[in-house]
């Protein structure tokens, strides 16, 4: 569609951004409510976080597990069944701060009475050869996600913050030995978690040592450490590698429209996913710095909405 003629076309009920299980779970429920969403998914990366990862056990309704880009397209083909037009293209620019909202990708302009915003986050990564080819095989984000599949292994654990050293004790629960890679001598983390840390037998700290190199043919081997000091290096061999050096929200897009925390996180206004402006409402990672999960996005889409419809209802 042309800029002119998607931007004369009257107002779309609501406009969906980001198409990992926040932004399909909204279109599901906004696409059964009649509203006609249409659902803008990313060129490059639709289908969200979820496309990158191999099994997926801890999204209820599936016993034997599912591989993640398997859900993901059924979580969109059930969109679509029930009337959500999805667009295969990345938004670029949008003002949110008047009652018609604008969004425009490249090259077209559409607009809608409400905007439900799921762009997600990503995790920061190392940055190193063979961490992409090894995602999944070995090296991973989310310790709650994929703990279990390191029963009995040797672990190890980039990072020194609090998420850091919360997933190196959680992952104690699983493997033979659990070793935290930290760069300084000291952590960022709390004292509390610190001192957890330290009284676990399962866990060891190594200080001053940064991941050097990513190593294993099929699936990962071992990692190689530089001493930030003395820049020497030694080989840890590990068969799981849990890099927790942060993360961010994918809200470039909305930097002086909607309210942001200082980390980037868009502000939803407590027990509801309303953000600052009206219309507005926003879910999933891009909201969300505690739980990070598929099922806690997909509630959250669930919720934005559920709102939006409310939002609507009261126009009409
Ligand atoms: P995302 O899934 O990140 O989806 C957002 C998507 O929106 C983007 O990918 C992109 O396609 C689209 N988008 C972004 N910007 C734009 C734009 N400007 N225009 C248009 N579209 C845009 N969770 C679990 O519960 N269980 C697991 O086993 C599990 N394993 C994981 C394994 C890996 C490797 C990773 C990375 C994550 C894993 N997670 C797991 C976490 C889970 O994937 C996320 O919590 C969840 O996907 C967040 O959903 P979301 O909809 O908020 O965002």
């Amino acid at each position: 569609m042309s800029e002119s003629a998607a931007a004369t076309t009257a107002p779309r009920n609501v406009i969906i951004i980001g198409s990992g299980p926040a932004g399909y779970t909204a279109a599901i429920y906004n696409a059964r409510a009649a509203l006609e969403p249409l659902v803008f998914e990313g060129s490059v990366t639709a289908g969200g976080a979820l496309m990158t990862t191999t099994e997926v056990e801890n999204f209820p309704g599936f016993r034997n597990g599912i591989q993640g880009p398997d859900l993901m397209d059924e979580m969109r083909a059930q969109a679509e069944r029930f009337g959500a037009e999805i667009i295969s293209d990345d938004i670029v620019e949008v003002d949110l701060t008047g009652p018609v909202k604008v969004v425009k990708t490249a090259t077209d302009t559409y607009t809608a009475r409400s905007v439900v915003l799921a762009t997600g986050s990503g995790y920061r990564k190392l940055g190193l050869p063979n961490e992409e080819r090894l995602s999944g095989r070995g090296v991973s984000y989310c310790a709650t996600c994929d703990g279990f599949f390191f029963r009995e292994q040797h672990i190890a654990v980039v990072g020194g913050g609090d998420s850091a050293v919360e997933e190196a004790t959680f992952l104690t629960r699983f493997g033979s030995k659990v070793s935290l890679i930290v760069r300084r001598d000291e952590m960022r983390a709390s004292k509390i978690m610190q001192e957890r840390a330290f009284a676990d037998p399962k866990l060891e700290i190594i200080w001053n040592s940064v991941v050097d190199s990513i190593n294993g043919e099929e699936s990962l081997e071992s990692v190689t450490l530089r001493d930030t000091v003395t820049g020497g290096t030694s080989v840890l061999p590990a068969t799981g590698l849990f890099v927790a050096i942060g993360h961010e929200p994918r809200s470039e897009l909305l930097v002086g429209q909607v309210d942001l925390d200082d980390n980037g996180y868009v502000l939803v206004q407590p027990g509801s996913t309303a953000t600052n402006l009206p219309g507005v409402f926003a879910s999933g990672d891009l909201v969300d710095h505690r739980y990070r999960q598929a099922i806690t996005a997909a509630g959250s889409g669930c919720a934005a909405a559920l709102d939006a419809e409310r939002f609507i209802a009261e126009l009409d």
